[in-house]
């Protein structure tokens, strides 16, 4: 067998199947877990945090808001998908937890199509960071970004800071792609350590109406809304991770 090294450490070691990928003629959890995660690594999503949240310790952080959301799209993974249900996941300060959940979220709706489909052609799931997709920006090639069936957007915000940032081009085609993504009802999950109304700073409010930025600085209304991740530090995952025995 020509398995990728992925394969082999998911499907490989999987003591029901003993590799296999099914236990009595029906498809055994890691195989659905390979094609999960060969799908989205293949799309630039973190291995390593996808062992994270499979690793059975994994919990959503604590949210102040935008936690029925969460669980909406969970419970409704063919609704989301359809509707293009897309979040604004933010958190002012950093390790939070937010690109986590933003894995989470794309694992969720690959988990369950992955039941029934080994591949669909026509579905692309995609990670960009922003500095990522601002390079992508000049090298011109924005389709496939832009018709992803899920595209996750990491640390937006964060170009305002490069060197190099070219203001007004980086705006405009990220206008342009927010805007066919929306217009397609595409599923778009941005994070970001700004809150809406300072992201709308930056941005001299050009994609207020795109993500729906409302005069009271909360985003929602039609395909967006927003998960505010919790300031205070997660004593859940602390306690998961303590030392102490007891
Ligand atoms: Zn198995």
């Amino acid at each position: 067998m020509d398995w990728s090294p992925l394969r082999i450490k998911i499907q490989g070691s999987c003591i029901y199947c003993e590799g296999s990928g099914y236990v009595n003629d029906l498809l055994c959890n890691c195989a659905i877990k390979f094609r999960a995660y060969n799908r989205m690594v293949r799309g630039g999503f973190h291995e390593y945090t996808l062992d994270f949240i499979t690793g059975g310790s994994y919990s959503i952080p604590m949210l102040e808001n935008g936690l029925e959301a969460i669980q909406y799209f969970v419970a409704n993974p063919d609704v989301a998908l359809e509707r293009g249900l897309s979040f604004y996941i933010f958190s002012k300060e950093n390790g939070r937890g937010k690109t986590t959940l933003a894995h989470y979220l794309v694992y969720v709706l690959l988990w369950h199509f992955s039941k029934t489909e080994n591949y669909s052609p026509n579905r692309k799931y995609m990670f960009e960071s922003i500095h990522s997709l601002c390079k992508k920006f000049r090298s011109g090639h924005m389709d496939e970004i832009a018709n992803a069936s899920v595209l996750v957007i990491d640390d937006i915000g964060m170009e305002t800071r490069l060197a190099d940032w070219k203001k007004e081009n980086n705006i405009t085609m990220l206008h342009e792609i927010l805007y066919q993504r929306k217009d397609q009802r595409l599923v778009t999950i941005l994070t970001s350590n700004y809150e809406p109304s300072v992201l709308a700073g930056f941005y001299g409010s050009v994609l207020d109406s795109i993500l729906e930025i409302q005069p009271d600085g909360r985003i929602g209304g039609h395909l967006y809304r927003q998960v505010e991740v919790g300031g205070a530090e997660d004593f859940r995952l602390s306690f998961e991770n303590s030392e102490w025995p007891v």
